[in-house]
């Protein structure tokens, strides 16, 4: 069935659905959508083999603080899910929410980032400065 929103969405087709399945979609290689649901026991398998340990700043995360909070354990992909990573054990790290965060897709060496050096600050609020500091070697 044809929805008469099916012309709203830019394509400029008529053909019926959402459109993920257009042919211009598919030959320019768009990725498909993956999903992020991840097991509570492969994220606990991941965290208890890297012994809570942030991969990249490499300080212990924090589990009595909130999953929100920057010092809370996160999974961290190293491949991007957007460029095919999977969410198996062996494709996961884990990171403090901020480390993650702030690395965003970036590659890691084998230093710790120079930014990442100290772990992440009290709260996100700090983020900009405390990145800022580090990255010129300012004083605290
Ligand atoms: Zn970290």
């Amino acid at each position: 069935m044809v929805s008469p929103r099916s012309r709203a969405n830019g394509c400029g087709t008529d053909a019926p659905g959402d459109h993920t399945d257009h042919p211009a979609l598919l030959r320019l290689g768009v990725p498909r959508r993956v999903g992020v649901k991840v097991s509570r026991a492969t994220r606990t398998a991941v965290y208890e083999r890297d012994d809570w340990t942030c991969h990249i700043c490499r300080l212990p995360t924090r589990t009595d603080r909130g999953t929100g909070d920057p010092w809370a354990p996160s999974l961290d992909h190293l491949t991007p899910r957007i460029r095919g990573g999977g969410n198996t054990v062996e494709e996961m790290r884990t990171a403090h929410n901020w480390c993650n965060t702030i690395r965003g897709t970036e590659p890691l060496g084998d230093e710790v980032p120079v930014w990442a050096v100290g772990g992440p600050p009290e709260s996100w609020k700090q983020s900009r400065a405390v990145v800022a500091e580090r990255m010129t070697g300012a004083a605290a």
